[in-house]
């Protein structure tokens, strides 16, 4: 089912030359309004007047996370704070958040961009929508929200968690389309086993999962045990939240909404653009928006790109399923966790060496499961064990707060965790997916 065929099955020249009109249109905003934007132009010597193809955008800077975060909250925005009629924040992450700013257009896109992303996965307004990504600042919830409403369908704002009653209104309204991550997805089969739901009987029949890695054998799993088609959907916070790109029935790459985002992929370590089918950081360009444009943003996301008309019918590019990042940015239960904020958090803590080790692992239930070893000051061990258990807890507390998730902590004698020689080996990440 393709929702907007004027601009999914547009022609390359066509959809060339509106890109490029959009682009001009988006760099003349930004220089104009955006004092950020302003000076990186100066300094990188370009403007406007030096976009007379679409590949001239490899003359512009780029622009990273950090940018967004040195310029909390509003520091660019394009509109009044007048026009804002809605702001999201990226999912956990300590520190400073990064802020997207959406006008009433903004949102018209992102309904658009989500109603497009639902009927590639079979939505349409006869359909039940139940969406179990979190209501909130996260984008998941309200862009699946939107989507379904645009396209007329039923939806049923569950928002995450409470699996049982998730299940219950699944079979008792008839849910078509399922909305989740992937691994809780699994888990609700797992929860549906165990409860005695047979969700096979029931009447879902497909589902748009996204918002973190996930693998061709989760798909399968997913599919079998739901008995249903599973789609991969794809977004950023900082481009606009879900909705940026989706899989078709051909469930071969994700389609990307190409009118209202110019995707490219470049080589992480030199910036320079590569051609189709080499494996690079994917960048992203905002093409229409009003609240917080963006030019060039660096994803730090890992894929390949072709161009091409699709089986589906749909002309746009499309993305392989994400390979993994260019940093060290990892999702547990959702979250988004770099390994230095857990550091960080340590060196605050008394007693503790700033040695320690994330140990990653997909639980019984599908579920991320996290912990963490931590060295602790060689006098500590020779002490009773109750001022253990206190900095046990600390440190639990401490990365609760500061991380927004749940870890084990293990708390091990000096010299324990293996050091390495060239950089330190923080992560190990036994999730298979
Ligand atoms: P969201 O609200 O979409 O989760 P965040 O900004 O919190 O947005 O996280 C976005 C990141 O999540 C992406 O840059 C990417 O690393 C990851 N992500 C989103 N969708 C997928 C997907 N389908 N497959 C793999 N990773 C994904
Ligand atoms: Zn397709």
């Amino acid at each position: 089912m393709i929702w907007n065929p004027q601009f999914e099955c547009q022609n390359a020249v066509d959809r060339q030359l509106l890109q490029l009109a959009r682009l001009k249109n988006l760099v003349e905003t930004l220089y104009s309004r955006v004092d950020f934007y302003r000076r990186k132009l100066d300094a990188a010597g370009v403007g406007p007047r030096d976009l007379g193809s679409l590949a001239d955008i490899a003359k512009f800077p780029f622009t990273v996370k950090d940018d967004l975060r040195d310029t909390y909250p509003y520091g660019l925005l394009a509109c009044t704070q007048s026009e804002i009629e809605e702001v999201h924040m990226s999912s956990g992450t300590t520190g400073v958040p990064v802020v997207d700013a959406y006008t009433r257009y903004d949102v018209e896109c992102w309904e658009e961009g989500m109603a497009r992303t639902l009927s590639g996965a079979g939505a349409t307004r006869h359909d039940t929508v139940q969406n179990c990504y979190g209501y909130g600042l996260f984008t998941g919830g309200l862009g699946v929200h939107y989507g379904a409403k645009r396209i007329g369908a039923n939806i049923i704002p569950m928002s995450s968690g409470n699996t049982a009653k998730q299940l219950m209104v699944m079979r008792d309204f008839g849910s078509t389309i399922l909305c989740s991550t992937p691994s809780y997805a699994l888990f609700m089969a797992e929860e549906a086993r165990e409860a005695g739901f047979d969700v096979r009987s029931m009447r879902l029949r497909s589902g748009c999962f996204g918002a973190e890695p996930w693998s061709e054998n989760m798909r399968k799993q997913i599919e079998a045990e739901l008995g249903i088609d599973a789609f991969d959907i794809y977004g950023l916070t900082e481009i606009t939240g879900p909705g940026v790109a989706f899989e078709c029935e051909c469930k071969d790459g994700m389609h990307v909404n190409e009118d209202l985002f110019y995707p490219e992929i470049i080589d992480p370590e030199s910036g320079r653009p590569l051609p189709d089918g080499e494996k690079g950081e994917l960048v992203f360009t905002t093409l229409v928006k009003e609240g917080t444009p963006l030019l060039r943003y660096r994803t730090r996301d890992v894929t390949i790109i072709s161009h091409g008309a699709c089986a589906c019918g749909r002309t746009t590019a499309k993305i392989h399923r994400l390979f993994g990042r260019t940093d060290d940015m990892l999702i547990i239960r959702g979250v988004n966790v770099f390994p230095s904020q857990i550091e960080h958090a340590l060196i605050e803590i008394e007693g503790t060496d700033p040695n320690y080790l994330i140990v990653l692992d997909r639980g019984p239930a599908h579920l991320d499961e996290v912990e963490l070893q931590v060295e602790v000051k060689k006098e500590l061990f020779t002490d009773e064990t109750r001022s253990l258990e206190t900095l046990r807890d600390k440190i639990e507390s401490v990365m609760k707060s500061k991380l927004g998730i749940q870890l084990k902590i293990k708390l091990v004698e000096p010299k324990t965790i293996e050091r390495s020689v060239g950089k330190a080996k923080r992560v190990v990440d036994r999730r298979k997916i």
